[in-house]
């Protein structure tokens, strides 16, 4: 089926349109630098920008795919979890083209999304399930068990404070770096020893591990550098960015890694997919491919375009609901800004 994707639950307007698992078109425009001089998303901002973006984006992703919008036979949309002034932009925009082609209408859930992208590689190999899966975004940091992507996705473990990406923009913001902070805590750290300071790994102490196996804290670790780095202020002595960013970064990745790896292997299952903004990180992957090949588990990394927030990833997953025979979801489904993640569609 030909279907278009749309994309709204945070920051990034996305519209993608996908035939079956074949990738026509992926359009992202984002609202990410209005947001730099509060050093976060404010919701109302984006919600705003998602209005003036949406319909420009979907005129660009029927451009690009070179189809007619009368061709496209079922429309897929973001319907949680997300902000709700943001997500009702897409939903909106998804129901009214639902109703003006007189095509079915698939709300589905963000996260799952983020797994369905892998089904739109160039390699056309298929994922094999179940498979552990580690989301890490701006606003999300979830470990799940994906046994089925269109019926049977359990959630592991989250961040029980921040999201490792939020960790990310509030350090760079201590170190004066600018917003979104990945990029730059990435940049800074690569003439850094990760090994200067040993900043705490939230939650892998025996005693977090019964309640919070695959969970994950990082508010310790931020108030830690922030900590650190007042006191070398204090004492009148230089803060070394370079260390200090390299020491937060392997903290972050080290935690994320033992987790998921820990996953894999307490579940018996050898392969591990990752998603996220946060997968831009250089460190990431590196250390990703690394104790994967030591512990036996294939990786997959979607390419990065796929990995942030897009409305392609939506649409493969609104195709796959299609190929696996589910019902449409209607038009009275809402934006649900906490949907849980095993609530596939909505
Ligand atoms: P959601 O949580 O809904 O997916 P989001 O917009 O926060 O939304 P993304 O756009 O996928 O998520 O990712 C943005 C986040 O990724 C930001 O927090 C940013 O700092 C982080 N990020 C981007 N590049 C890097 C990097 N190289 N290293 C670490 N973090 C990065
Ligand atoms: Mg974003
Ligand atoms: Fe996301």
């Amino acid at each position: 089926p030909l279907v278009l994707g749309i994309e709204t639950s945070c920051d990034e307007t996305g519209v993608g349109i996908v035939r079956g698992s074949t990738l026509l078109a992926n359009v992202i425009s984002s609202s990410m630098e209005e947001h730099a001089r509060y050093g976060g998303v404010v919701p109302e901002v984006a919600a705003r920008a998602h209005l003036e973006a949406i319909v420009p984006a979907i005129s660009a992703a029927i451009a690009e795919a070179g189809i007619r919008l009368d061709e496209v036979d079922a429309i897929a949309v973001t319907s949680g979890p997300g902000l709700s002034g943001a997500l009702m932009v897409g939903v909106g925009a998804a129901k009214a083209l639902s109703v003006a082609l007189g095509v079915p209408l698939y709300a589905v859930n963000h996260l799952v999304g983020h797994v369905g992208a892998d089904v739109l590689r160039e390699d056309d190999s298929e994922i094999e399930l179940p498979t552990i899966a580690l989301l890490v975004s701006g606003g999300h940091t979830s470990l799940l068990l994906v046994r089925d992507l269109v019926s049977d996705v359990e959630l592991l473990g989250e961040t029980i404070d921040d999201a490792a990406g939020e960790a990310f923009d509030k350090v760079a913001r201590l170190l004066g770096l600018p917003y979104p902070g990945g990029p730059h805590i990435d940049r800074v750290a690569a003439d850094g020893d990760p090994t200067a300071i040993r900043f705490p790994r939230g939650l892998t102490q025996p005693k977090d591990l019964d309640r919070h196996r695959y969970d994950f804290s990082f508010s310790g670790l931020k108030t830690a550098v922030a900590r650190w780095v007042e006191q070398k202020q204090d004492a009148g002595e230089q803060v070394p960015l370079g260390d200090v960013a390299a020491s937060f970064r392997e903290a972050v990745v080290d935690v994320l890694l033992t987790k998921a790896i820990a996953a894999c292997r307490d579940h018996g299952i050898p392969r591990l997919l990752l998603g996220g903004g946060v997968v831009a990180n250089a460190r990431v992957r590196e250390l990703a491919a690394e104790r994967t090949a030591a512990a036996g588990i294939e990786l997959r990394i979607p390419p990065l375009s796929l990995c942030t927030d897009n409305g392609a990833m939506i649409a493969a997953l609104g195709a796959q609901l299609i190929m696996a025979g589910h019902a449409p979801s209607g038009l009275d489904f809402g934006a649900d800004s906490t949907l849980p993640v095993t609530v596939i569609q909505a």
